[in-house]
C-alpha cells in the first residue's frame, strides 16, 4: 500500500491518482484513524482559523480559540464548554469564567483551589469546576459519596428545565397554553397543551444522523449526532414503520432501531441511551407536526423534569455528614464547598458532552487542515440550504482564499449544477448564482445538451457567433446575461462586456431578421466573422424595408463602433460577481484602489500600528453599547480582508456615527486605524470610500 504523508507526519493510503498527478486518498474520517497529535491541527485552532469548525464557527468562538491555544482534546472539551452563554456572562472576581478558564490554563493567572481539599477534582481544569463530573468527583473525595450518591447530587444540581420561548428563557412551571416555544425547526411555535404527568424514569438519547451528504463521492463529514430527552416509554415510529418504546429498544438491542421522525432528519440511529433516573414530567403539546421542543438547550421529545428542592436539602445534610465522617474538612467549611459547588452550577456542562464535541470539532478542523478542498466543496456544495446561501457562500470562499484554495467561477464547459470539486479544482455551481436557480438550470443544460446532440458538436468547439444565433435565442435573456457577466463563457476569449453588447445589439434586430441570418449562416463559416459583417447579410440581401434599412445600418454602425469601452474592468467585474456570486471570485475589487494604503493586511498583522488598509467589509455586526458616555449608542465589529488577509476590526459610536453609511458588508473601502492594546483588533477612526 502507497501511503501520502502530510508535512505534520500524518499518513493516509492512496488509492489512486487525479489526472493532474494529485494522489487521491483513502479518506475516512473517523476518530479512530485520525491521529489526535497533529501539531498542524492544533495550530490552526490555536491560531483562531475555526471557520467551519464544529461548535467553533463564529468569529466569538475563533476569538476564544485564539486566546485559549488548545492542544489536547482536554483542552478543546473545555474550550466548547465555556464558550456557552452561561460561562460568558458569569462574572467572578470582575472577570468571567470562561476568561478565567484562559488565563489560567495560560498561566497568566494563577491556579487557585476553593479548598485546598478540592485540588484532586479540579486539577486537570485548573481549579474550576468546569463539568458536572468535577462535582461528582469532590463529592467522592471528601464526603465518600458511593456512585449512586454522587449521582443523585448531580440529578439535584442539574436545576429547573428551561426553555426557549419568544420572550427568552423561563422555567416549565412557568410555561403556559399560548406560549410560544422554540422548536427543532428553529421557529417558534404555539403551545396548545401542557399537563403534569408526575414523575417518570427518563432517558437521553444520542441519534446519529446525516444532515449533509456530500455527492460528489469520497467525503461524508456530515454525519452529526442529536441528543434527545425523553421519557422511558415514549415511543418512536422506527424503520419498519412500528412503533417501539424506548425501552422496547433497550431490551430489543438499540443498534437495531433506526428513528424515523421529521426531524431532525429522516434517519437517525440511535447510538446510545441513557437513562437519567426520575424527574417529574410536563407533556408539552405544540402546534407542529413533530412535538420537539428545545429544554435546557437539549432537543427534547414531549417530557422534561423540574428540579427537586426536597431533593437538594437531603443532598446537603448527606455532604455534611459524608465529611464529617471522612473528616477532610471541618463542618463549616463543608457546607461552603456544598454552596460553592452548587453555584457553580449555573455554567456547568457535561463533560461527556463536551468531549464528544471536542472529538467532533477536532475532526472537522484536522479535515479543514489537511484536506481543505474536500472541506470547502462540502461547505459550499450545502450553503444552498443555509439561511442567506450568499452570505455563506461569501464567507467560505474569502476563508478558502486564505488558506490558498481558488474556487473557480462557473464554465459553461463544465455545466455544474453546485458546487463541484473536480480534480483539484473547487467549481462554483449554476444552481448557486443569484438570479438563475434550479428550473433555469434545468432549461439550460437541457437547452445546450440538446444543441449539441443534433449538431455532433462538443461545447468547446462552439463559437461565440453560433452561441448567439442559434443558442441565447433558446434561452431566457435573464439567464443569458448572467452567463456572459459572470465570466462562463469567458473561455471563447471575448470580453464580458464585449458579449453583453453584442447580445443586446443582436437583440434589436426583429425575430424574423434574427431567424433570417440564423438560416443564411446556416452552411456558411460563421467562426470568424464580426458581428457587425454578419447583419449585414439582411442589407445585401435587401431584406429589411426602408424604415428598417435604416434601423439596422444603425445597429452594424454600432457594431463595427461600439459606443464605449469593450474592456472590462476589474472594479465592474468584481462589482457583478458580487452580485452574482456573493463574493468577487475573480477580483477583489481593491484593484489599483488601494495606492492611499500604507499598510495591507499582513503587514499590519506583522506589526501593529497606525496605518491605513484598503479593506473589504465581509462581516459587520451592530453594537449597542451598554456603558460609558456612549452608552446607548450604535458602533460596529467586523471582519474584513483583501488578497493577504483577515483583520477583526472595530468602530466606535463617535466614528460610526459619521461613518455609517460606508459600513456594510460587500463594501470597500480606504480604512485608517490603529491597533487596539491587545493587538485583538483594528479600531478604525477614519473611513473613504473606495
Ligand atoms: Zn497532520
Amino acid at each position: 500500500m502507497e501511503y501520502h504523508e502530510f508535512s505534520c507526519g500524518c499518513k493516509f493510503p492512496i488509492i489512486g491518482y487525479f489526472p493532474d498527478g494529485k494522489p487521491r486518498i483513502d479518506l475516512n474520517p473517523t476518530v479512530k484513524n485520525i491521529p489526535v497529535n497533529c501539531q498542524r491541527t492544533w495550530d490552526m485552532l490555536g491560531r483562531g482559523d475555526t471557520f467551519g469548525v464544529f461548535q467553533l464557527e463564529s468569529n466569538q468562538c475563533a476569538g476564544f480559540s485564539k486566546k485559549l491555544k488548545p492542544s489536547t482534546l482536554g483542552h478543546l472539551a473545555a474550550l466548547v464548554s465555556i464558550i456557552r452563554p452561561g460561562v460568558i456572562e458569569c462574572i467572578e472576581d470582575g472577570k468571567n469564567m470562561t476568561n478565567h478558564y484562559i488565563d489560567r490554563k495560560n498561566g497568566l493567572e494563577p491556579v487557585k483551589y476553593f479548598h485546598p481539599a478540592l485540588e484532586n477534582s479540579l486539577k486537570n481544569t485548573y481549579g474550576i469546576a468546569i463539568y458536572q463530573e468535577n462535582v461528582l468527583q469532590i463529592s467522592r473525595d471528601i464526603a465518600g459519596f458511593s456512585l449512586q450518591e454522587a449521582d443523585l447530587l448531580r440529578k439535584c444540581l442539574t436545576g429547573d428545565t428551561l426553555v426557549k420561548t419568544k420572550n427568552g428563557k423561563i422555567t416549565i412551571n412557568e410555561l403556559k397554553i399560548g406560549d410560544e416555544i422554540l422548536t427543532l425547526d428553529n421557529k417558534y411555535t404555539k403551545v396548545i397543551n401542557k399537563f403534569d404527568n408526575g414523575i417518570q424514569e427518563v432517558v437521553e438519547l444520542e441519534v446519529e444522523y446525516i444532515a449533509q451528504k456530500f455527492s460528489g463521492g469520497y467525503l461524508d463529514i456530515a454525519k452529526k449526532t442529536t441528543n434527545i430527552k425523553c421519557t422511558l416509554n415514549h415511543k418512536f415510529l422506527c424503520q419498519n414503520n412500528e412503533l417501539y418504546t424506548v425501552s422496547d429498544m433497550i431490551n430489543g438491542g438499540l443498534f437495531s432501531f433506526n428513528i424515523q421522525c421529521n426531524s431532525p432528519s429522516p434517519n437517525g440511529k440511535i447510538i446510545s441511551i441513557t437513562l437519567l433516573g426520575k424527574e417529574r414530567v410536563y407533556d408539552i403539546e405544540v402546534d407542529h407536526p413533530d412535538h420537539i421542543y428545545y429544554a435546557n438547550d437539549l432537543a427534547t421529545h414531549n417530557s422534561i423534569g423540574k428540579k427537586n428542592t426536597e431533593l437538594m436539602a437531603k443532598c446537603k445534610t448527606m455532604f455534611a455528614e459524608g465529611c464529617k465522617k471522612k473528616n477532610i474538612v471541618s463542618e463549616d467549611e463543608a457546607i461552603q464547598i456544598f454552596d460553592w459547588v452548587e453555584k457553580a452550577q449555573r455554567y456547568q456542562f457535561n463533560a461527556a458532552h463536551g468531549f464528544c464535541y471536542a472529538a467532533n470539532a477536532y475532526i472537522s478542523a484536522y479535515l479543514k487542515c489537511h484536506f481543505p478542498r474536500i472541506f470547502y466543496t462540502s461547505y459550499l456544495y450545502y450553503a444552498k440550504d443555509q439561511q442567506k446561501p450568499h452570505e455563506e457562500i461569501r464567507k467560505l470562499v474569502k476563508d478558502a482564499k486564505l488558506t490558498g484554495v481558488e474556487i473557480l467561477g462557473p464554465s459553461l464547459l463544465h455545466l455544474y449544477q453546485h458546487f463541484t470539486l473536480f480534480g483539484k479544482d473547487i467549481r462554483f455551481g449554476f444552481a448557486d448564482i443569484k438570479g438563475i436557480g434550479e428550473n433555469a438550470y434545468r432549461k439550460l443544460s437541457s437547452v445546450l445538451k440538446q444543441y449539441t446532440k443534433t449538431t455532433g458538436k462538443n461545447l468547446e468547439n462552439i463559437g461565440w457567433n453560433e452561441f448567439l444565433i442559434y443558442i441565447s435565442q433558446k434561452i431566457g435573456s435573464g439567464t443569458n446575461m448572467i452567463l456572459f457577466q459572470s465570466g462562463a463563457m469567458s473561455y471563447l476569449g471575448l470580453t464580458r462586456t464585449r458579449l453583453c453588447f453584442e447580445y443586446e445589439l443582436f437583440n434589436r434586430l426583429t425575430d424574423l431578421e434574427q431567424l433570417y441570418i440564423a438560416k443564411e449562416m446556416t452552411n456558411q463559416s460563421i467562426s470568424n466573422k464580426k458581428l457587425g459583417d454578419i447583419i449585414k447579410i439582411l442589407i445585401d440581401h435587401d431584406i429589411p424595408n426602408v424604415r428598417r434599412k435604416a434601423i439596422v445600418e444603425g445597429i452594424i454602425q454600432m457594431a463595427n463602433n461600439p459606443p464605449y469601452n469593450m474592456e472590462d474592468s476589474p472594479e465592474w467585474i468584481a462589482r457583478t460577481e458580487t452580485n452574482l456570486f456573493g463574493v468577487s471570485l475573480t477580483c477583489s475589487g481593491l484593484e489599483n484602489k488601494a495606492e492611499d494604503a500604507t499598510h495591507t493586511c499582513i503587514d499590519y498583522l506583522n506589526g501593529p500600528c497606525q496605518c491605513s488598509i484598503a479593506l473589504s467589509l465581509d462581516e459587520v455586526k451592530e453594537h449597542i453599547t451598554k456603558s460609558g458616555k456612549n452608552k446607548g449608542k450604535k458602533m460596529a465589529f467586523m471582519t474584513a480582508s483583501d488578497l493577504t488577509g483577515k483583520l477583526e476590526c472595530v468602530i466606535f459610536p463617535e466614528e460610526y456615527a459619521q461613518f455609517e453609511p460606508y459600513i456594510f458588508a460587500g463594501n470597500n473601502i480606504l480604512a485608517l486605524g490603529m491597533s487596539s492594546r491587545d493587538n485583538s483588533s483594528f479600531i478604525i477612526k477614519n473611513v473613504k470610500q473606495i
